[in-house]
């Protein structure tokens, strides 16, 4: 072989050596590109995966969850938060224009000015409560939380906010106070009425006067009854109200018999008022499923407020009781005395609350309980209490009871 022809083998050789690597380098590039498709692909499924994944988390919280970036745009918002603000458009909206109370974003805005992290309580009337004319539960209550992210794969600072309602927690707050305060009052008033006639006693050396004293320590006596059944009366609700209602000691009781025994105890009040009491039902036997102690309450208080709210002759009581269709049962006390005013119906069944525009409330014994204990020993049985009143004609008290509350025979 001549030098040309070995130049020339070795240049083909050197062609077909790089073709082949061209080659296999394309193949390479092709396979790598494809791996590099199938790993975005992967990190596109696993980053939308995660992103579920943390949606499917934030909309199972109860609480509005909120990202606000640094220009107070809203970023990202859960399921509980479209619905806190009645399904209204979120993301991408300024918050100044979602909140409807400013009062609801200052915490918010404190944390994108400063970067600190702030907690709030706002409670708002019912017509700026960011659920908007969603809202009926009139004064609302909420607890907002800030706080700045620290990692986010932007790097641009991003706030967390976490919106919780407290309107049930403020409003059993509210009617604690209102009960305290309300029972403080109650109670200091016959308190300063008996430090009066004792200091009046002890100052004046009226205590010698053996007909005055006697005189004053009556009155006393009356006043510290007052001061017993106020205490009494706050025991039997605040034990209603503390979930020990689920504790109820339930037996089968005749209802009639319950009823009898309450008569009896206000057989004195009956006569002295020379009252009439009808007992009415198409079902004397009838059986209830509940805590005797409870009912004999209730029954006591309703008949004797129809008795000491009606101190005219002619009163005429009507004590009844039915089984119902749908095997729960009916009760019912109803007066022809002097009624209550329409304007008061709504609230007679709140605690310490009493009529007081047709009679006069100095002569007629009462706490302002009796209605409220009788309300909530009936919820603690499952049924129900209403009424009805036409002054002078009738006032009536309606029991609703469930099924489990009667005893089948
Ligand atoms: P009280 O201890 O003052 O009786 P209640 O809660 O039992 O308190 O009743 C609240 C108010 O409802 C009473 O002060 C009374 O004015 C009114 N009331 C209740 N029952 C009757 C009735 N049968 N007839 C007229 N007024 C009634």
């Amino acid at each position: 072989m001549n030098p040309h022809d070995s130049v020339t083998a070795a240049l083909a050789f050197l062609a077909i050596g790089l073709g082949w690597l061209v080659l296999r380098l394309r193949r390479e590039k092709k396979e790598f590109e494809s791996e590099i498709r199938a790993w975005k692909l992967r990190l596109e499924i696993d980053f939308q995966q995660a992103r579920q994944e943390r949606d499917r988390l934030l909309d199972a919280l109860n609480d509005a969850f909120l990202l606000v970036d640094a220009r107070s745009i809203i970023r990202f918002a859960n399921r509980a938060a479209y619905d806190l603000f009645d399904g209204r458009e979120l993301v991408g909206r300024e918050v100044r224009e979602v909140f409807l109370d400013p009062r609801m974003s200052e915490a918010l805005l404190h944390c994108i000015d400063t970067g600190e992290a702030l907690q709030s309580r706002v409670v708002l009337p019912q017509q700026t409560s960011p659920r908007g004319d969603a809202e009926n539960r009139g004064t609302n209550a909420w607890i907002v939380n800030a706080a700045p992210l620290s990692d986010t794969p932007d790097g641009d600072p991003t706030v967390r906010v976490i919106i919780r309602d407290v309107t049930s927690e403020h409003h059993t707050e509210q009617i604690r106070k209102d009960f305290v305060a309300n029972a403080s009052h109650e109670l200091r008033t016959p308190l300063a009425i008996i430090q009066g006639y004792l200091e009046n006693l002890l100052d004046g050396d009226l205590i010698e006067d053996h007909e005055v004293s006697r005189r004053f320590l009556t009155i006393m006596g009356k006043h510290t009854e007052r001061i017993t059944r106020i205490v009494e009366d706050m025991l039997v609700i605040s034990r209603l109200e503390s979930g020990e209602a689920a504790a109820l000691k339930t037996e089968p009781f005749r209802i009639r018999s319950c009823i009898n025994d309450v008569l009896e105890r206000l057989e004195s009040v009956i006569h002295a008022r020379h009252a009439e009491v009808v007992i009415a039902s198409n079902t004397p036997d009838l059986r209830l499923h509940g805590d005797r102690f409870y009912w004999t309450q209730v029954l006591f208080n309703l008949i004797e407020n129809a008795l000491k709210q009606n101190p005219h002759r002619g009163l005429r009581i009507e004590v009844g009781y039915e089984r119902e269709d749908n095997d729960g049962a009916r009760l019912w006390i109803a007066d022809n005395g002097v009624g209550i005013p329409s304007a008061d119906l709504p609230h007679i069944f709140r605690r310490f609350y009493r009529v007081e525009k047709h009679h006069s409330q100095q002569e007629i014994k009462g706490t302002g309980l009796g209605l409220s204990i009788v309300k909530r020993a009936i919820e603690a049985h499952g049924g129900r209490i209403g009424v009805t009143s036409v002054p002078g004609q009738e006032t009536r008290f309606t029991i609703e009871l469930p099924a489990s509350s009667v005893v089948v025979n």
